[in-house]
C-alpha cells in the first residue's frame, strides 16, 4: 500500500531527520512550517525524492491554515493515501514562571499543544473516512513527564501531548489508527541551544548511556511505530532519553 505521512516543523532538526527517514523508507511526505530551509531545497532537489515530498508555509496554531493545508497535501498526495501524522512542530522558551510573560506562554501552548490538536482532527476527518487506520505520534519529551526547572508552559504543553495520545488512542483505536507520542531527551538541535554548555554536560553525565539523543535516534523511534511491526502499540508515550529518566 502507498502511505502518505505528514510531518509538521519538518525543515529542520529532529523533523528533518524523521522526513529524510521516512522518504527513504518509501512514503510520500508532505511537510509543513513557517520558513522554508535549505533542506527542503535539498529533498526537492533530490530525484529520488523530488515526486515524493510536498512542502508548504503553514502554521501550527492557526485552523484554518492547517485544513487547507491537509486538504492540499491530500490532493497533491493522488494515490498515496493519507495514513499518518508526525506532530513535531514545537517551540521552547525558558524563564522562571513569576517572570515569564503570558504572551510566550500563550505562543507554546498554541503551537505546541493546540496546533497539534488542530493538525489530528484535520488528519482524523480525511482518515476516518476510509477503513485502513492510521497512526498519530506526538513528539512530546521527557519535560513533558519529568518537568524541567525554568521550563513551566513548555513542561505544560508536552504533558498536554501525552494526555491528547492517550485520549485518542481510546478514541480511535476501533477505527485502526493508532496514537503515541515519542518523548526525546535532549537532542542537539536550534531548540536545545537555550541550553548552557554546563547544563548539557550534566545532562550527558546523569544519562546512563552517556550521550545526548541524535535525530536519528528519535526517527528510528518513529520509523517502528508507523510499521506494521508497530501496529498494536498505543497510547503510550516511549521515552528516546538514554535511560536518564529511568
Ligand atoms: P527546532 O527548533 O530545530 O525545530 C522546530 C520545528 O518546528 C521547525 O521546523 C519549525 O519551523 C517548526 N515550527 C515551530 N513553530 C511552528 C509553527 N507555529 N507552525 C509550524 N511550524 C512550526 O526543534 P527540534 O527539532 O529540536 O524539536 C522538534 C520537536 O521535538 C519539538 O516538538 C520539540 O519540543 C521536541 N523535542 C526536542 C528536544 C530537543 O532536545 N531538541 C527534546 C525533546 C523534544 P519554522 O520555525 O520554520 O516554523
Amino acid at each position: 500500500m502507498k502511505r502518505h505521512v505528514i510531518v509538521t516543523g519538518g525543515n529542520r532538526g529532529i523533523g528533518a531527520a524523521i522526513v529524510e527517514d521516512l522518504l527513504a523508507e518509501g512514503y510520500r511526505v508532505s511537510i509543513c512550517s513557517r520558513t522554508r530551509t535549505e533542506f527542503v531545497d535539498s529533498i526537492e532537489r533530490n530525484p529520488e525524492f523530488s515526486d515524493r515530498c510536498y512542502w508548504a508555509a503553514c502554521t501550527v496554531g492557526e485552523s484554518e491554515e492547517i485544513v487547507a493545508f491537509v486538504a492540499e497535501a491530500v490532493r497533491r498526495a493522488g494515490e498515496y493515501a493519507l495514513y499518518g501524522l508526525i506532530n513535531n512542530a514545537g517551540v521552547a522558551q525558558a524563564g522562571i514562571l513569576a517572570t515569564f510573560p503570558d504572551v510566550e506562554s500563550e505562543r507554546i501552548l498554541r503551537t505546541n499543544l493546540l496546533g497539534a490538536i488542530q493538525m489530528a482532527r484535520a488528519f482524523c476527518r480525511h482518515t476516518l473516512k476510509g477503513e485502513s487506520g492510521g497512526r498519530i505520534i506526538n513528539i512530546s519529551s521527557i519535560i513533558g513527564t519529568r518537568g524541567y526547572n525554568g521550563m513551566a508552559a513548555y513542561s505544560a504543553s508536552k504533558a498536554g501531548l501525552d494526555g491528547l495520545t492517550r485520549a485518542l488512542a481510546r478514541e480511535l483505536g476501533r477505527r485502526k489508527i493508532t496514537v503515541n507520542s515519542v518523548a526525546p531527551g535532549y537532542v542537539e538541535t536550534e531548540m536545545s541551544s537555550i541550553l548552557t554548555t554546563e547544563q548539557l554536560a550534566q545532562i550527558v553525565n546523569r544519562t546512563p548511556l552517556g550521550r545526548l539523543a541524535t535525530e536519528r535516534d528519535v526517527a528510528a523511534v518513529v520509523r517502528f511505530l508507523l510499521s506494521d511491526a508497530g501496529g498494536f502499540v498505543t497510547g503510550q508515550t516511549i521515552l528516546v532519553d538514554g535511560g536518564i529518566s529511568c
